[in-house]
């Protein structure tokens, strides 16, 4: 009886392999023509002053909706576009859309600090995306500083050279945040050796911080380490107030996440702005009696 139920679930599991390659072809496929079909929406996610709760810049995340498959999550279709290699002109069409959001909020008066961009791998080790992308910002006529380009830890870590891959996109002029820290090898090293100018702890690791002490002093150490380089560091994913006291206690001058609001569509982000829509100022030590 053991065996044949092991038999079935080799069965049930080469099925599920067989589904999986199946609906990563299908992905692979709508995606090529995604572009052309203006299937893709850029949101944006508001990135706050941790303590006083105002917003000073946002994230861009991508959105595809595709007539054949659905809504798809980034984290599903991202992975693919990158083994095609489509990420290099959708990453291109992304930064296009963000030039021309940051425009029209200068039209608008409403002056963000920075809109960051998520820039995949693919795209860092492609030796024409510096001179593409400078070439863009220029003709947009926008200040290159207000753009934060997001590389993940991992992603760089696995070429040989990562200063020297970040080297040339730092030239232009545009900040560099290193994405995803918590979830790769975490070196201490990439944060007085790499070119960059903000440190972004991964969602994972601060709910970690929260139920695991080892986890919080550590989390404690990367950020005082961070600070003393003069960086800028956003905790993600931070879902309620507990999270975001924490966070500012272990020296994290900014956030994003659900407390606040998720990614939005343009219009509605621009809407949050000349609201002035914010957080209530974080009950500080000082503010206690
Ligand atoms: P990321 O850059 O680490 O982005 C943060 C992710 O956390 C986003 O997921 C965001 O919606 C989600 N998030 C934010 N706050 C909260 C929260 O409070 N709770 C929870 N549970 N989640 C929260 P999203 O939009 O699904 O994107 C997933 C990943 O896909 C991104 O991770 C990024 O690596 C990639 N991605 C998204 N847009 C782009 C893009 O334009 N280009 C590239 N290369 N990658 C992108
Ligand atoms: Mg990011
Ligand atoms: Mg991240
Ligand atoms: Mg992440």
């Amino acid at each position: 009886v053991a065996k044949e139920n092991g038999k079935g679930l080799f069965r049930y599991w080469k099925e599920v392999q067989h589904e999986t390659i199946r609906h990563r072809l299908a992905v692979e496929a709508a995606l090529q023509s995604a572009l052309l079909r203006d299937e893709f929406r850029l949101f944006y996610q508001p990135i706050l002053h941790i303590t006083d709760g105002h917003i000073i810049g946002a994230e861009a995340l991508l959105r595809w909706t595709s007539p054949e498959l659905g809504e798809i999550s980034p984290a599903v279709f991202i992975p693919v576009a990158e083994k095609s290699g489509v990420i290099r002109e959708i990453g291109l069409w992304v930064l296009d859309r963000v030039l021309s959001d940051l425009k029209a909020l200068n039209v608008k008066g409403q002056a963000l600090e920075f809109i960051a961009v998520n820039v995949s791998t693919v795209q860092l080790i492609d030796p024409h995306f510096p001179a593409q992308a400078l070439q863009k910002i220029r003709s947009a006529g926008i200040d290159p500083s207000r753009l934060e380009f997001e590389v993940t830890e991992t992603g760089i870590a696995l070429q040989g050279n990562p200063a020297g891959l970040l080297a040339p996109i730092k030239k232009i002029g545009v900040r560099i945040a290193l994405d995803d820290f918590g979830t790769g090898n975490s070196s201490l090293r990439y944060l007085s050796d790499l070119p960059i100018d903000v440190l972004k702890i991964d969602g994972s690791f601060v709910k970690k911080t929260m139920v695991d002490s080892k986890a919080a002093v550590i989390t404690h150490t990367i950020v005082s380490l961070a600070l003393l380089l003069n960086l800028n560091i956003v905790a993600e994913c931070i879902e309620n107030e507990e999270e975001r006291q924490t966070m500012y206690f272990m020296g994290v001058d900014r956030m994003q996440g659900f407390l606040f609001s998720p990614a939005v569509a343009f219009e509605e982000f621009s809407a949050m702005l000349s609201r002035n829509h914010s957080l209530p100022p974080i009950e500080t030590i000082d503010s206690h009696p």
